[in-house]
């Protein structure tokens, strides 16, 4: 917040009909920063703020206020994903890694699922060396994810999930794209980096 304008003391915020005002001195716990004219330094509010985020995060959620919580999610799905997606990359790996602790169940299954599905559709003429092939390219799929930061994953080129024609689990269905690109298309199977 630009302080240089701002009125120098409460009184003379308050004779301008000024929001803020600015003494430049620091508050009881040590911020230089506007007050409001109203109240307290916007740094202070800041720091509450904050900790009643902590306090209200830490409590278990009520079952009402979790019901809610979907019924928002549902009315504005594209909203929040957009709103995730805006978040700083680390802080998005962050938020994966705890939901994946807090949920181990749910990624147990989505892993057992996504091997059952590339199993039935890997066909028994497969050759090792093709097998080798396709570990090779989940290996690609971790190592561009960690070296540029941006989340990489092996996409099955022809889905092996479609009302139209379901692909098979072999080396020319592979590629390696981005995760981003990856939701971009119909089918949503989300298909993260593992051997198979
Ligand atoms: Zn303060």
């Amino acid at each position: 917040m630009d302080t240089t304008n701002m009125p120098k003391s409460r009184s003379e915020a308050k004779a301008l009909g000024a929001k803020f005002y600015f003494t430049g001195e620091a508050c009881t716990r040590g911020h230089v920063a506007p007050r409001k004219t109203k109240g307290a330094c916007i740094e202070c509010v800041k720091e509450d703020w904050a900790i009643d985020n902590e306090r209200r995060k830490a409590k278990p959620k009520s079952e009402a206020a979790k019901a809610a919580g979907r019924r928002y999610y549902e009315k504005n799905k594209v909203l929040v994903k957009a709103r995730a997606n805006a978040r700083p990359v680390e802080e998005r790996r962050q938020h994966r890694q705890k939901h994946r602790q807090n949920h181990p169940d749910i990624y147990k299954a989505l892993v057992s699922v996504r091997k059952r599905r590339h199993r039935e559709a890997t066909p028994k003429w497969i050759t090792a060396a093709q097998k080798l092939e396709m570990r090779k390219l989940y290996l690609t799929a971790m190592q561009l994810t960690k070296v540029t930061g941006v989340r990489h994953v092996v996409d099955h080129i022809v889905p092996l999930i479609s009302p139209v024609v379901c692909g098979l689990h072999v080396p020319w269905n592979l590629r390696v794209i981005t995760q981003d690109e990856n939701l971009k298309k119909s089918n949503k199977l989300i298909d993260t980096p593992s051997t198979t």
